[in-house]
């Protein structure tokens, strides 16, 4: 990455990861407005489209102040007609028309609450959306199919769409730091996700579970989730097996990853300021189960943000010709891992 030679050359980076984006930024009206748009064109299958204003928003985001006038900007990379059309908008009304009509219109207040369930992505919100469901009363009255996650995220909607402040992160955080050691002494979580980007609330938490000694890990989760679930923190879970399969040379960097991992939603008990009135509240954690070796690049892939880590694997392939994800970095010029990829133990290849 070469070095801006002044600061206002930061705004010019083409590649979000190579800007500095900070939590409390100068243009929060306008990137709210770029990223209700972002969500609206995501609602609708538009991939493309979402990207195009999430990178407006991110642009905007890396401003060091205020945005005055379009001008300011210049030909900034990632800047679209219709961003700064918005953008415009909102700098001359102090709103966007077509974003409070995305705001008020049925079908994006109606996603919204669909796709906030946990388990249910924009497919199957837009497919209750053309059976003609509008609220959560309806899923029920017409006995909707829902899975098992679902069936979850319904009871607990309140909760788990209630944002979980920092404490109570770093409270299960030590929580699980204790319980591994029943099952793995040694085994170290590591809080990752917003909360490791330094924001004080969060809609789950994100513990990566690992151990000095590579492959000391396998087999770690499901006693450990077992155990949880005797002790009556789990309230629903869903595991998934590892099936990462070592050095095949990733194809896509998009792809998610293929650690063990469990969504869980757990029973937080309150200890002072919980406001659901009954002692404890659901909580959303996410556990991933990594070996050391793969570790550095599971801890970058799930701290985020989600467009932080799209911008930064596209970096790698496009400027570095290499493949990132939360296993390895590969680099396709030497045809060689250079971390991650096998682990230590597991002779190392082409790395010779
Ligand atoms: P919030 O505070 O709302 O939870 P967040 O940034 O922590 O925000 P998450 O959805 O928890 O958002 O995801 C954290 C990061 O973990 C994401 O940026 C993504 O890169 C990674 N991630 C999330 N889900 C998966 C998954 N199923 N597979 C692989 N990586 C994931
Ligand atoms: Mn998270
Ligand atoms: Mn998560």
């Amino acid at each position: 990455m070469t070095e801006p030679a002044a600061e206002h050359r930061w705004q010019l980076a083409p590649y979000a990861c190579q800007r500095r984006t900070p939590l409390v930024h100068s243009n929060h009206t306008l990137t709210e407005a770029l990223e209700i748009l972002a969500e609206e064109a995501g609602f609708g299958g538009s991939e493309g489209r979402s990207l195009a204003f999430t990178r407006a928003a991110s642009v905007l985001k890396a401003l060091p102040c205020r945005l005055k006038n379009l001008e300011q900007l210049g030909p900034l990379p990632g800047l679209g007609e219709h961003s700064r059309r918005v953008i415009q908008d909102v700098l001359e009304d102090g709103v966007s028309v077509e974003v409070e009509r995305v705001k008020l219109s049925e079908r994006y207040q109606t996603m919204k609450l669909f796709t906030r369930i946990f388990g249910v992505g924009v497919r199957t919100a837009d497919r209750w959306y053309q059976e003609g469901l509008r609220t959560l009363e309806d899923l029920q009255e017409h006995h909707t199919k829902l899975t098992r996650q679902q069936r979850a995220g319904l009871q607990h909607y309140d909760d788990l769409n209630t944002p979980l402040g920092r404490k109570e992160a770093e409270t299960i955080t030590q929580d699980m730091q204790e319980a591994v050691q029943r099952f793995l002494p040694g085994a170290m979580v590591t809080l990752a996700g917003g909360f490791r980007r330094g924001k004080q609330n969060g809609h789950d938490v994100d513990l990566l579970i690992t151990h000095p000694e590579d492959g000391r890990e396998v087999g770690l989760l499901s006693p450990l989730v077992s155990w949880l679930d005797s002790q009556g923190v789990i309230l629903s879970q869903h595991s998934q097996k590892n099936s990462y399969e070592g050095p095949e040379q990733p194809r896509d960097g998009r792809v998610l990853d293929r650690f063990e991992r469990c969504f869980c939603i757990f029973r937080l008990e309150a200890q002072g300021g919980l406001a659901t009135g009954r002692g404890w509240k659901a909580v959303r954690v996410d556990l991933v189960v990594t070996p050391i070796s793969q570790f550095p690049f599971a801890l970058l892939g799930w701290t985020g943000s989600r467009h932080f880590e799209r911008e930064l694997r596209r970096f790698a392939g496009h400027e570095r010709k290499m493949v990132l994800n939360s296993h390895a970095l590969y680099d396709t010029k030497q045809v060689q891992w250079l971390g991650g990829g096998m682990g230590c133990g597991g002779g190392c290849g082409q790395q010779d």
